[in-house]
């Protein structure tokens, strides 16, 4: 491998007898990352102003920095303030603003929490947060109130208690670890909790949220495929955010994920000053599907404290799905979401293509403007569905039927349930029928 300018440039002022070997090894990245200001200024070869300077002291003292070497080479020092990659990890005293609405866990997550390191929010899949570091503290994080916070890392014994509730509660099929950066583990105890996991009969797959392809890349190494494959099905969700992140190391460390079996998906979030452009998130999906990334999600920035100065009116989001859809393969389009105020979970929004119906046509617009219409069945005969599968035509000889009661909207769609409305527990109409108010 050949280091660029930058990276030479880098690796010369943190240790002059270190060569790519130390700047491939992930340990040595780490070891290196950049906490201060004035190693920041050292390693890039430049000088804040004095405002500057005052500005980034306060600011991490609330929200700290981390960046690894590696991410920091990545920076143009020629237009460093307008850099997609300056943006994302160097502190900003804009993260001090709060604003109104702002929240310290906008997800409710610690409020879902039924024991430490679990958050349940979905009938059949839990989040297991396994690690409180990242080798890169985004500067948009959704828990910025954790991540970085030594008081918080989760003990192995606490780890141990999450997945003692994953085993004893057997609608969860599906678990997400995530932190911190779970790849931030040691291959042992990654490989320990990976194990345990596995060995819990109703858990189907396992998913791995992870920046370490974008930010410490090196850390994807033949053991931890080793590892990921031994658990299979494993799946792997990794967060580009701009195309420039998808370096030649970034590359390598995909091709490997992909050669070894394990599916990749991205999640990007939608950031102002960063990505909030439809041919910067084009350039971006061609460029993950073109080295096997699935473009999974696109998050509106959520209404954590410290990220207004990141957040785009949700119209932005839609615009950029409108270039997108059509325009582009189906699976370089993403799912635009947006994570519900509240631990609602995460609500799909996309432009509008259904302009009208009547009882037997549709009215569609395609991604042209081209306005068509679909007919529908002049008759159809619904399956009426009482759950009683053993004698329906539709589902004979099916093992492993959900079997979990409808919630929500599908529960005000279903024949098997008499709900005919859902209604907001704050109604005072119904209050007042209760004699409550
Ligand atoms: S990698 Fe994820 S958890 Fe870590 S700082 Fe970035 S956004 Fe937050």
């Amino acid at each position: 491998m050949t280091l660029s300018a930058a990276q030479e440039q880098i690796i010369n002022s943190i240790d002059t007898t270190a060569d790519s070997s130390h700047w491939k090894d992930w340990k040595w990245q780490m070891r290196n990352s950049v906490r201060d200001l004035d190693t920041f200024e050292t390693l890039l070869g430049i000088e804040l102003s004095e405002e500057q300077r005052g500005a980034f002291r306060k600011t991490v003292e609330k929200f700290p920095m981390s960046i690894t070497p590696y991410y920091l080479s990545l920076i143009n020092t020629e237009d460093m303030e307008n850099d997609p990659v300056f943006r994302q990890s160097v502190p900003s005293p804009r993260e001090l603003d709060i604003m109104n609405g702002d929240m310290q866990d906008p997800l409710h997550e610690d409020e879902d929490s039924p024991v430490p390191c679990i958050t349940h929010r979905y009938p059949d899949r839990v989040l297991l947060l396994v690690s409180n570091t990242c080798p890169m503290y985004c500067r948009h994080c959704t828990r910025k109130r954790k991540v970085g916070d030594e008081d918080t890392i989760p003990t192995k014994s606490a780890i141990g208690k999450g997945i003692e509730y994953i085993r004893n509660t057997p609608q969860i099929r599906d678990v997400l670890l995530s932190g911190g950066d779970p790849f931030l583990l040691t291959d042992d105890h990654l490989d320990w909790i990976l194990g345990e996991l596995r060995s819990i009969e109703h858990v189907e797959i396992i998913r791995i949220g992870t920046r370490t392809p974008v930010v410490l890349p090196y850390r994807i190494t033949p053991e931890l495929i080793g590892i990921l494959k031994k658990h299979q099905p494993v799946w792997v969700n990794t967060h580009f955010n701009h195309s420039c992140e998808i370096t030649e190391s970034a590359r390598t460390a995909l091709g490997m994920l992909a050669d070894g079996g394990i599916p990749l998906g991205n999640q990007t979030v939608l950031l102002s000053g960063i990505n909030d452009c439809p041919r910067i998130m084009k350039a971006l999906v061609h460029k993950l599907v073109k080295n096997r990334v699935r473009p999974y999600y696109l998050y509106q920035c959520d209404l954590s404290e410290g990220l207004s100065h990141f957040r785009t009116p949700v119209g932005k989001g839609i615009e950029i799905l409108e270039s997108l859809i059509g325009h582009t393969s189906g699976f370089c389009v993403p799912t635009y979401v947006i994570d519900a105020p509240g631990g609602g979970g995460k609500i799909p929004v996309m432009p509008n293509y259904l302009i009208s119906w009547s009882t037997n046509k549709v009215v569609l617009r395609n991604y042209e403007g081209v306005i068509t219409t679909y007919k529908e069945p002049d008759s159809y005969e619904p399956t009426f569905c009482d759950r009683k599968c053993d004698s329906c035509e539709l589902l004979l000889n099916l093992d492993g039927a959900d079997e979990t009661k409808s919630i929500g909207i599908e529960q005000l769609l279903s024949d098997h349930d008499q709900t005919i409305s859902l209604v907001p527990e704050s109604n005072t109409r119904y209050s007042r029928r209760k004699g409550e108010g």
